[in-house]
């Protein structure tokens, strides 16, 4: 009998579910449906880079897993055939304003990449050879360039993942879906049996799981951005990523756009306004790097709300007592990072059944779930 996999939820943990659901073996015997209403989508939202090699986040798991999912994008673009718009190995400069504060971030760096190549080459570069990878940047600091790193456009990578999918045993139905129990959603006011279902709600997997009596530990948090035009420079279309210390992120995007961002405001739960006052706080902080901007540069502004834990870990797997529904949630603001390996995970779960142990990617999920 063919089985029947619902996701509910498309942003990057869904996307690439369908994406491997399609991929894997015996796709032509099962048949997926995604429900997405995408509203506040984190992914859409996204800055987009991909560089964790250097956090100071002392969490082995969150690091085994953002690891993992930062090798594993390069490998999902190539099979894909992503465009650099969507996947882009541009690199990345993570800068210190203090020299010494410069070298030990070097060593750090350079100790990492013997057991992670992935990495790619390790520079030291100073304010001068920063200006010339960013020929935008008026005031340069000094940083360390990690050439593996990347920088996604997260709402074209679900995209193009679903176009994949659906050209194999993918329906998507816009909208927002509602669990009734173990196997049936809601939709429309039709309902809909599975033989397994994936939550990939983001922030909103409380109230999607609220019908099944399952209590999750997430919170919300309000994410936005900016991007601008900038001086267009027709010789450096790949420029790297730049991560300023004390400033906001700063991602040139070539053709003369440049994304700054993004705040991370705990106060606000799924509040979607775009604030003016928030606009101005992240020109404030470009205008450090490249001066003479000011909000008339402005294109437009993203918001999106990510979802939060009290470790600030993500949780993936079997929900504890419902074999048949499956949870990732909890990215907080790395989840383009993980989202993939997360996604990857559930979806051979979804497939092969059992109880996998994914203890090197996370803490039990007994400590997100009651
Ligand atoms: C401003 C900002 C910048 C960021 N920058 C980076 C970055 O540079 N690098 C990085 O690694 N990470 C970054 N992140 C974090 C990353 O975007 C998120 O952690 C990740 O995208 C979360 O993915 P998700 O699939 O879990 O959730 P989401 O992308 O939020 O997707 C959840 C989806 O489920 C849908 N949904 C919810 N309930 C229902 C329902 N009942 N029925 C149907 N659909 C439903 C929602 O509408 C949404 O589309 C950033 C986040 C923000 C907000």
């Amino acid at each position: 009998m063919r089985k029947r996999i619902a996701i509910i939820g498309g942003g990057i943990v869904g996307s690439t579910a369908a994406y491997y659901l399609s991929q894997m073996p015996n796709a032509d015997e099962r048949d997926v449906v995604m429900f997405d209403d995408s509203y506040g989508q984190a992914t859409k939202a996204a800055s987009g880079i991909i560089s964790p090699w250097l956090s100071k986040r002392r969490n082995k798991q969150w690091y085994n897993l953002a690891k993992a999912g930062a090798k594993l994008i390069p490998e999902i673009a190539n099979a894909t055939h992503m465009n650099s718009e969507i996947f882009d190995h541009c690199g990345t400069i993570i800068t210190r304003e203090n020299e010494s504060n410069l070298d030990e971030l070097y060593l750090f760096a350079k100790e990492r990449t013997q057991v992670t190549p992935e990495m790619g080459k390790i520079q030291k570069l100073d304010r001068k050879a920063v200006q010339s990878q960013i020929p935008i940047l008026t005031n340069p600091k000094s940083g360390v360039l990690v050439s593996g790193g990347s920088r996604i456009n997260g709402a074209l990578f679900c995209q193009h993942l679903i176009s994949i999918a659906k050209k194999n045993n993918l329906t998507v139905h816009d909208g927002r879906a509602r669990l009734i129990n173990d196997h049936t959603i809601s939709f429309k006011e039709q309902s809909f049996e599975f033989d397994r279902i994936i939550v990939a709600t983001g922030a909103w997997v409380k109230e999607t799981m609220q019908p099944l009596n399952v209590k999750v530990h997430v919170r919300p948090q309000k994410g936005q951005l900016v991007e601008l035009k900038v001086p267009d420079f027709p010789t450096h279309e790949n420029m790297p990523v730049m991560m300023p210390e004390g400033e906001y992120d700063f991602i040139p995007l070539g053709h003369g756009k440049l994304i700054v961002g993004a705040t991370h405001d705990d106060n606000k739960e799924f509040d979607l306004s775009k604030e003016a006052s928030v606009d101005n706080q992240l020109i404030d902080s470009a205008q450090n790097l490249v001066s003479g901007l000011t909000p008339t540069d402005i294109i437009l502004s993203k918001v999106g709300t990510r979802a939060y834990t009290n470790d600030f870990a993500p949780f993936f797997g079997i929900v504890p007592n419902h074999d048949n529904v499956l949870i990732g949630s909890g990215l907080g603001s790395s989840g383009l990072t993980t989202g993939p390996m997360i996604g990857k995970l559930l979806a051979g779960s979804a497939i092969f059944g059992g109880h996998p142990d994914w203890k090197m990617y996370e803490k039990p999920i007994s400590n997100y779930i009651s």
